[in-house]
């Protein structure tokens, strides 16, 4: 879909046209006929068999050879749950635009604010996308939207467009299955992209690298596959950038000290040697989603020039039970020292970030670090598919500003506990730490335990992704597959600093 801003007379429009309509005092500039106003008012204000009456809806009206989708909607309520309607019911007005085969539509409002205006682009936008390079038949897709340019800036509406872009990337390489994406050429790919983008510095480790820097996470995890490992290092830095437009003194120990972000890169997981029983391993080209998305947040905020310095740090690898793939018992030696005793091949996540999160901490000072990963099945049977399981160490101040972002954009997360209880159950007899457990109990608290024990002092907050990176089924604006979640929360919050 392509965008442009411009001028549209609603009553005189004679294409299709999509019209907003949240505040009632604006019913006199509506583009609607008698009756289709008197149908309209009346869903409006007449209760339904439950009692309640109910102001969210859409209604096609036909104008031959066009067409009015009319959104009616309720903005009698919190912000962030209006602009969630609207995205959502953006996802179903998409289908009606498709059903009719609506090539070109344009989109008006009255009584409504430009913050809701751009929540239901973004609806629409988001649900536009689908994973279909391998289809031989082409699926149809609106190609044009006419935005009323009564509501944004050139400017701010382009930036909004490189977001959603990024969105569909990320989506892109998570769908991607593992045969035409793997370590290495995802990793040619991110250097790819970070050579169109003057001020992004990425630098590919290959195998040899990894192993002079020890770093005995990512090298385990990878001995089973034919493939090499990968460790990607991107940075940023836009408060020099923003420095040098503007000619501000920059807060030095602020510029040194980066965001670090960091995701978890297995290109695909079968679960090792402890493989993944029937079913389990479908879908298991998503557990580089971390990594997809991280870097994405990185690209989204140079593409924009958020003044923020960040550094991405991704592992890839995938897991597989080949040669002489890593066992249960086997004793590894992370990056920073610390010894790890392999209870279960496939809590191998925790293994590769916990290289990257020592990485950090050993080379850069860190304002904060923050990964995200499909990290446990636990994070999903906890919340469904309905948020992130997420967890901090010395990081309060942050974490609370990425919630009340997250509930904001509607990519929301819970707190779960970091409980000194459950450091016991991660201490192995034969070493230091041990990767599972030892219990089946809370599973996605001891996956973050063992990782904050990498992060040692540095402020730290993890986000386990594994329910919400991926979806099974359509969910609202998301088609079934990758859904690109987390780096409009991720995004927002870098906006904040
Ligand atoms: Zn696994």
């Amino acid at each position: 879909m392509t965008y442009t801003l411009q001028e549209i007379n609603t009553k005189a429009y004679e294409g299709n046209l999509i019209f907003l309509y949240g505040d009632d005092s604006a019913e006199r500039s509506l583009p609607l006929g008698k009756r289709e106003l008197e149908l309209v008012n009346q869903r409006r204000t007449q209760a339904g068999p439950d009692d309640k009456v109910e102001k969210d809806f859409v209604v096609a009206f036909d104008r031959l050879p066009s067409r009015i989708y009319f959104v009616s909607f309720d903005s009698e309520r919190p912000a962030a749950e209006v602009q969630e309607t609207l995205r959502r019911m953006a996802a179903d007005v998409l289908k009606l635009a498709e059903r009719d085969r609506a090539k070109h539509l344009a989109l008006a409002a009255t009584g409504t604010l430009p913050e809701e205006v751009a929540a239901f682009v973004e609806g629409l936008t988001l649900a536009d996308y689908s994973f279909d390079r391998f289809c031989s038949k082409e699926r149809f897709h609106v190609e044009q939207l006419a935005v009323s340019a009564m509501f944004f800036s050139e400017d701010e509406f382009a930036a909004q467009q490189r977001l959603w872009n990024r969105i569909f990337w990320c989506r892109e390489w998570v769908n991607l299955p593992v045969a035409d994406l793997n370590a290495a050429t995802f990793a040619d790919e991110l250097k790819s992209v970070a050579e169109d983008l003057e001020d992004v510095k990425c630098t590919v480790m290959d195998k040899r690298k990894i192993e002079s820097l020890r770093m005995g996470g990512l090298l385990a995890v990878n001995r089973g596959s034919v493939d090499e490992p990968r460790f990607v290092v991107m940075e940023y830095d836009g408060r020099k950038l923003a420095a040098k437009e503007s000619d501000v003194v920059v807060d030095e120990q602020q510029t040194e000290q980066p965001i670090v972000l960091v995701g978890k890169g297995v290109m695909y997981d079968t679960g090792g040697l402890n493989i993944k029983p029937d079913d389990y391993m479908q879908e298991m080209k998503s557990d580089m989603a971390g990594a997809a998305t991280m870097a994405s947040v990185l690209f989204a905020a140079a593409d924009n020039r958020l003044p923020v310095h960040l550094v991405a740090l991704l592992p890839l690898t995938d897991n597989r039970p080949g040669f002489n793939a890593y066992a249960a018992d086997d004793i590894l030696t992370m990056y920073d020292g610390t010894t790890v005793e392999i209870v279960n091949t496939d809590a191998e996540g925790r293994l590769i970030l916990a290289d990257a999160i020592a990485y950090a901490v050993k080379n850069y000072h860190p304002r904060v670090i923050i990964d995200a990963a499909t990290l446990t099945g636990a994070a999903v049977r906890a919340i469904s598919t309905f948020g992130i399981a997420a967890m901090q160490q010395n990081a309060g101040r942050d974490f609370s500003m990425l919630q009340l972002v997250g509930n904001e954009v509607y990519e929301r997360l819970v707190e779960f506990p970091m409980w000194k209880e459950y450091d016991e159950l991660i201490k192995s007899d034969f070493a230091d730490l041990r990767n599972c457990g030892t219990t089946p109990q809370a599973g996605t608290i001891t996956a973050g335990k063992f990782l904050a024990h990498f992060a040692k002092d540095v402020p730290y907050i993890h986000l386990d992704i594994a329910g919400v990176a991926y979806f099974s089924k359509p969910q609202h604006y998301y088609r079934a597959g990758a859904s690109g979640y987390g780096i409009r929360l991720l995004y927002a919050f870098l906006q904040m600093q």
